[in-house]
Order: structure tokens, then sequence, then C-alpha cells
């Protein structure tokens, strides 16, 4: 075995276990970098990486499905292979390679029912591998303080009771299955998280609400389902999925304003932001996407009637979620008189 060291590039995915490109390197990895996009030069000459670890012999990490990160790493592929060495991308994400599920045709699927039965046809992804027993020792650690300096971990573990009772049913890897179509979606339209993939949708007259968008950021419209999601989006930066639905619905549908508005604002403040499923969330709510969830005629998806102004629903939907906290106060029975109101005082 050649004793010349392959770095392992730690991007997006910082995890030890589960991370096929660290597998990949077996035990002759001696570095981990964090950087090395930022190193490439792009321009023929030796990357940053190659010049500061001439030993190296390879450079491995986990593949990004973002349109910029793919063209990225078809750059820094180019450029490390230019410099002598092996560069090789792995999938540490989607339990399905995006771009290998198509249908009978050879075409991307458009009905996420027919994508997911597909999906579950195939062989099943090989269980994931746990961390390596042993890793390398840097020859010099930089300095740094111990991950218990940062308070980060739970005190007791709250998950416990959880993990050991709870068993993923068909709901949860159907959930899964909307994650996989998002990332499907996406590498076979990259245009998409700007592009509505609906064309005649490129025309429709969004309203310039400038107003009206700010209330909704800070939620401040008046409806208190809406309110409290938004609340809850900018103080922790999670919303219970039928609350984005809610909230999402409410800007494109009430303030007919722009869904690429809310796309934006959901990506600088979810913590779980990610540009497939976002993208998916907002040309859904918007209807725009061109997928449909199901092909049964006269199949209505329940998701899609979201009006946020019913009293009742609004409170079962918030009762359900942990967004109740959020409500600011018992909601009127009439929210669009709020939103008039909340709209004078924040002139
Ligand atoms: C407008 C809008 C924007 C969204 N933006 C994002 C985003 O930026 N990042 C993101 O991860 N999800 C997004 N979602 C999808 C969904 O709301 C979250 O994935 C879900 O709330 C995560 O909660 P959970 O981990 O409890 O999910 P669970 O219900 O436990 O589901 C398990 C996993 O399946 C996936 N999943 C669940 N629901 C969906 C869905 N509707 N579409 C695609 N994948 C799903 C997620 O990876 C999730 O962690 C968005 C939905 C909407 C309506």
């Amino acid at each position: 075995m050649s004793t010349r060291p392959t770095v392992v590039w730690f991007g997006l995915d910082l995890r030890l276990a589960e991370n096929p490109a660290l597998w990949a390197a077996g035990g002759r990895i001696a570095m981990v970098a964090e950087q090395v996009a930022g190193q490439a030069s792009g321009g023929g000459g030796k990357t940053g990486l190659a010049a500061d670890h001439p030993n190296a012999k390879a450079v491995f990490w986990n593949r990004r499905y973002e349109p910029a990160e793919v063209s990225r790493d078809q750059e820094l592929k180019t450029v490390l292979r230019g410099d002598g060495l092996l560069a090789e991308s792995f999938n540490g994400d989607p339990l399905f390679e995006p771009g290998t599920v198509l249908n009978k045709n050879g075409q991307p699927f458009q009905v996420f029912s027919a994508f997911w039965r597909t999906c579950l046809g195939k062989p099943e992804p090989a269980p994931p591998a746990g961390a390596p027993r042993k890793l390398p020792r840097p020859r010099i650690w930089p300095e740094s303080l111990a991950v218990s300096d940062l308070g980060l971990e739970a005190a007791f573990d709250w998950a416990g009771g959880l993990r050991a009772t709870w068993e993923p049913g068909e709901a949860y890897l159907r959930q899964v299955g909307w994650r996989e179509f998002a990332y499907h979606l996406l590498f076979h339209h990259p245009e998409s998280p700007h592009q509505p993939l609906r064309r005649e949708f490129s025309a429709f007259p969004w309203q310039s609400d400038p107003q009206g968008l700010k209330a909704w950021q800070r939620g401040k419209t008046g409806y208190p389902l809406v309110d409290a999601g938004m609340r809850e989006l900018w103080h922790t930066g999670w919303m219970h999925n039928r609350v984005r639905m809610v909230a999402a619905s409410f800007l494109v549908k009430h303030l007919l304003t722009d869904w690429r508005e809310g796309a934006a604002w959901f990506w600088d403040t979810l913590v779980d932001a990610d540009l497939a499923t976002n993208t998916l969330g907002w040309q859904w709510t918007a209807d725009c996407g061109n997928w449909r969830a199901c092909r049964a005629p006269g199949y209505t998806d329940p998701g899609k009637l979201r009006p946020p102004c019913s009293q009742k629903q609004g409170w079962s939907w918030a009762r359900a979620t942990r967004s109740r906290l959020w409500i600011m106060s018992r909601p009127a029975a009439a929210p669009w008189q709020l939103w008039h109101k909340e709209m004078r005082r924040n002139r």
C-alpha cells in the first residue's frame, strides 16, 4: 500500500460516521482539509493544496448537488487531476444518486408517487457505515477549544427514549422520499431555484409589497398561525412542515408576493436550509412546479388547501406543532382585520 496520504475534504458534511469519502481513504489519511475549494487555482497552475501537501496522492470528498457546487466540483477535479492527484467525490447524502432514477423511457419522473415506487423497487442502498475506529493524529494540533467547552452537548440524552422505542414507519419513509425527489428535480432542473418550472408562471404579475413582506418576515401580519411560525423561524431557525406551508401560502397566495422572496428568507433563516427541498417547498406552494404528487384522477393534495384564516384549523395545527408556543394571543375571529391594524401600526 502506498504510504502517500489521502486528503479528505470536509465541506458541509462533518460526520465521521456514514462518511463514504473518509471510508474510501482507508488508513491512508494523513490530513483533513477544510478549504480545498478555496485553494483551487483554476488557472492551470498548481492548486494551493498540491503545493501545501506535496506528498498527497489523492483528494476525496462527499459531493454536493447544488448547481454551483456541481460545477465547482467538476472544476476542482480537473485542476487537482492536472496537478497529478487522484480526485474523487462520493455520495454521502441522497439514498439514490440524483439522475439515476428514470422512467421506462429514460426520462426524469414528474410524478412523485411513480418516482418513489421506482426508488423502492431498486436494490436497497448499502447500510450506513460507522466511523473509522482509528484516525491518524495530525503532527501538530491546531489551536482549538474542546467540543465540551462550546456547551453544545445536551446535559442529558433527551432523545434516548425516542431512540429506544421509535421505528420509522411508511409515513416517515415517504417524507424521506420527498427529499429524494427534491434532489432529483434540482439535478434535472438546475435553474429551478430561480425559475418556475411551469414556464407560464414566468409572466405571473407578482405584486411588489415591501411593507407586507417585512410584516411577514417579522411575524406581524395579524394572522396568528402565520405569525407564530414566522416568529418561531426567526428565533429558533425552525418551523414545522405544516406551518411552513401555511406561512408560505400566505406570502404567495394572499400577499401575491413572488415565491422567490419567501425562498430567499427561508434560505437565510432556516437551520435546515437546503436548496433542493426549499425550492421544491416553494414551487409546490406557489403551484408553479411542473410535477405532481400523484397521478390518480381526481386526486387533490390536502396540503394544497391551506387557508391561514380558519380559526379552527389554525388552532388545531398550532396545537399539533410546537408553533403554539409562539402564538402571542388568542386568534381573532377575523384575522384579516388584525392584518390591517398591524399594517397601520407598522407604517
Ligand atoms: C415552503 C417550504 C420550504 C421548505 N424548505 C426546506 C428546507 O430549506 N430544508 C429542508 O430540509 N426542508 C424544507 N422543507 C421541507 C420540510 O418542511 C422539512 O424538511 C421538515 O419540516 C423537516 O422536519 P422533520 O425533520 O421533523 O421532518 P420529518 O417529518 O421527520 O421527515 C424526515 C425528513 O424527510 C425530509 N422531508 C420531510 N418533509 C419534507 C418535504 N415536505 N419535502 C422534502 N423533504 C421533506 C426532511 O429531510 C426531513 O428531515 C420546506 C417545506 C416548505 C413547505
